[in-house]
């Protein structure tokens, strides 16, 4: 198989799978209990706090683990607007994850006043709009540092400087280990950060929340993470998380290389053989990992076929949208782009990760044009 979904997930390393397996074996003790067992667990956490937050810029008392990106950003768009009362507004960008977009839509209906922010047809958010509003030191701004569908990166920085009174939330899922991420640099409040997208385990991420937050948890039971993420941690996670971390930032210019020259070459390959073929992802200010491509003939051609030939011949790939019952959602990230439903629908994000080949993107690229081919005649 060639596996060029790397956005949705990455092949965990061996690297980190030995890092991980005494932790599953040998040292089962849990971090809060005081004997021995529990102090070695304890101890392999808080060093992998230290490391972590280090690699974002950040002190290790602003991070917490979490289960994933899902929890974090659910997390802070809760806390802040409930528990904590940090705020009475969400600012957001059309083109969030839907692990932002639905939290936002549920706290809408409980009073919670939710504006979407807009693109650009380059999926680059609009900040002309953002310069327009009016924001307080109530309000929440969630923009997420990369999307997930077309590797646009996000002016994060320049919306720190527009709303300096408000609280910046970020979900760098996608950004981190594929470019920079630096609490201090970016100057936000809170990030999200998940390990199965730099292969990593899956199930554990972090959420850094800057010092001096008086942040509470909707999530209630012991006291750990002090008191901000109630649960028993896993140390076998979290040394996982360390670990992939770590590689990811020490290697990322020998990763972006490898992943930048075989999107370059799939780019290539793919407008040099499908003329009409249009890139949604801009090249000048995307993460180094992801093409999407879409079709402006797509009336004619059947997005979920396209998809589904591609797995025949064993290519991964995916549109980077959500599958209801089986049956394809146009991309909001797309239409949000100004797509078409049709173009929305039959859109291809490849991501590709350190060990995708030449060879794999020549047969892949050559899988997409016989497939558009044959639905182009059918
Ligand atoms: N945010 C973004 C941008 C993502 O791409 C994803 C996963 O695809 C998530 C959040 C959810 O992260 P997790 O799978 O760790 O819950």
């Amino acid at each position: 198989m060639i596996y060029l979904d790397n956005s949705a997930t990455t092949r965990i390393d061996e690297s980190v799978v030995e890092a991980m397996l005494p932790w599953l074996r040998d040292n089962y003790g849990n971090a809060s209990s005081i004997y021995q067992l529990g102090r070695q667990a304890r101890v392999a956490i808080e060093y992998a706090r230290e490391e972590i937050a280090a690699l974002i810029g950040a002190h290790p008392a602003e991070l917490i683990f979490t289960s994933g990106g899902t929890e974090s950003n659910n997390t802070v768009l809760k806390s802040c607007s409930q528990e904590s009362n940090l705020c009475n507004e969400v600012l957001y960008s059309a083109i969030e994850h839907h692990a932002i977009l639905h939290p936002v839509a549920e706290l809408s209906h409980q009073h919670l006043k939710t504006t979407a922010l807009s693109v650009k047809s380059d999926g680059i958010l609009n900040i002309e709009q953002f310069e327009t509003l009016t924001m307080t030191n109530r309000t929440l701004v969630s923009v997420m540092h990369a999307n997930n569908e077309t590797g646009a990166i996000q002016p994060i920085e320049k919306l720190r400087a527009l709303a300096s009174d408000s609280l910046i939330h970020t979900d760098a899922v996608q950004s981190f280990g594929k470019i920079p991420v630096n609490m201090h640099a970016l100057g936000v409040d809170f990030a999200s950060f998940s390990a199965h997208k730099i292969h990593g385990p899956k199930g554990i991420g972090a959420l850094f929340i800057r010092k001096g937050i008086d942040f509470k948890s909707h999530q209630q039971g012991g006291g750990q993470e002090r008191n901000r993420r109630a649960g028993t941690e896993s140390p076998a996670l979290i040394v996982g998380f360390q670990v992939a971390a770590r590689q990811a930032v020490n290697e990322m210019a020998k990763r972006t290389e490898i992943m930048k020259s075989a999107i370059n070459l799939l780019r290539e390959l793919l407008i040099t053989a499908i003329d009409t073929i249009r890139v949604n992802t801009p090249l000048e200010q995307s993460l180094p990992n992801i093409l999407n491509v879409s079709f402006p003939d797509a009336e004619s051609l059947d997005g979920e076929s396209i998809l589904q030939s591609l797995d025949i011949q064993g290519v991964a790939a995916s549109n980077g949208s959500a599958c209801v019952s089986g049956s394809l959602q146009p991309s909001h990230v797309l239409s949000a782009m100004g797509c078409s439903i049709a173009e929305a629908k039959a859109a291809v994000r490849f991501s590709v990760s350190k060990d995708t080949t030449e060879r794999e993107i020549r047969q892949a690229a050559s899988s997409l044009f016989e497939i558009i081919s044959a639905l182009r005649n059918h």
